[in-house]
């Protein structure tokens, strides 16, 4: 039986981890279970997996909590703090970090200090702190397993393979919902339009950061600090139906890549299971009705957030967290109306243009950029 410490149970994926562990429950069983605020689902499903602790991340919300727990046997905890402490103190096989944004950051660092592994969702934790994090891993045996999808098909692609085989690798993106709309009616994008992902349902930072692309470009950093490579070895290409969700180019120019009707669980559930591909009853990919497979270059000036992210991993230092920064709080903006689309990569721009360099390698200095109001 494999423990997991589950944090971020309430969101998109959190609840996907959960449908894996529905699926075989004589393999995993939940230590712990995190959420922000979303306590009455919290409680639900504490009352369903029974981990030993449950915290919420909003204080105001402890009692609610407490009461709706009363009688379990279930230990229960608040606030940002907990979550961390947790991350670090509670001894588990692996911590599925399913938290969203800066957030999640201080629990992966937190738990790769003590030599915990992470199946990794949260990509901001690389984004921001990427070499440090391989500095930990690298002094305390802690392993990083990726769950964004696209990071986990290059995974099995290289299950097997020496990196020293690898000419590059290909990240796939579908280019969201605006691939083909025209480019001049791109400041009337409303929050709605923004939010209608055409392949993956997912929660709704990351499907805006489909919309604008930014979140290829995070993935880019992500597969940077995952794969050892550097960033002229990796391409990006325009995949609209997200079938193939990454290749891997080898020497001899032969590709692999891996393939699978878009759904979550398949990589949350290898990233647990590794190396094992255990048995699913979900549905499965027939090519015969898809038929056909499209591919293009993305357009740099429809997603001018593509060359930016390059940008960024040239200029190093803290430079990639200043752009998931800028960005997180641009999106939130963007959601609230108070900011057109194109605002959002043009404000994450200049967020970097104004950079100071910190050091990457100090905590401290990544939280200060955390914290720092940018739009
Ligand atoms: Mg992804």
């Amino acid at each position: 039986m494999k423990t997991i410490g589950l944090l971020g149970s309430t969101g998109s994926i959190g609840k996907n981890v959960l449908r894996v562990i529905d699926t075989h429950p004589e393999r995993f069983s939940i230590a712990y279970m995190t959420a922000n605020t979303q306590v009455d689902v919290l409680i639900e499903q504490a009352k369903t997996y029974m981990p030993h602790t449950v915290i919420i991340g909003d204080e105001k919300k402890y009692d609610v909590l407490c009461k709706g727990l009363s009688g379990t046997g279930i230990t229960c905890a608040a606030g940002y703090t907990a979550i961390v402490n947790i991350s670090r103190d509670i001894e588990v096989d692996v911590i599925l970090n399913a938290i969203v944004g800066i957030a999640g950051m201080q629990p992966t660092i937190a738990a790769v200090k003590k030599g915990r592994d992470v199946a990794l969702s949260n990509k901001e934790s690389l984004v921001m702190a990427g070499t440090l994090i391989n500095n930990i891993c690298a002094e305390t045996g802690a392993k990083i397993f990726p769950v964004d999808s696209e990071h986990s098909a290059i995974w099995q692609c290289l299950t097997g393979e020496s990196e020293s085989n690898v000419e590059k690798i290909i990240l796939t993106g579908s280019g969201g919902p605006f691939l083909r709309r025209e480019l001049s009616t791109f400041d009337m994008i409303r929050p709605e339009e923004a939010l209608k992902h055409p392949n993956w349902s997912m929660g709704a930072k990351i499907t805006i950061d489909s919309a604008t692309m930014i979140n290829k470009g995070l993935e880019l950093i992500e597969a940077y600090h995952l794969f050892h490579l550097d960033a002229s070895r990796i391409d990006i290409m325009i995949h609209p139906e997200s079938i193939i969700h990454s290749m891997v180019q080898f020497n001899d120019g032969s590709i692999k890549a891996q393939l699978g009707i878009p759904d979550m669980k398949v990589p949350i559930q290898y990233a647990l299971s590794y190396p094992e591909h255990l048995p699913s009853n979900w549905p499965r990919l027939d090519l015969t009705e898809i038929a056909t497979l499209h591919f293009e270059q993305p357009d740099n000036t429809r997603f001018p957030s593509l060359a930016l992210a390059r940008q960024v991993l040239k200029q190093g230092e803290t430079y990639p967290a200043v752009f998931n920064v800028a960005n997180e709080q641009a999106v939130y903006r963007f959601l609230n109306g108070e900011i057109s689309f194109p605002e959002i990569t043009a404000s994450v721009k200049r967020a970097l243009d104004d950079h100071q360099p910190l050091d990457p390698l100090s905590l401290e200095d990544i939280l200060k950029i955390s914290k720092i109001r940018m739009n």
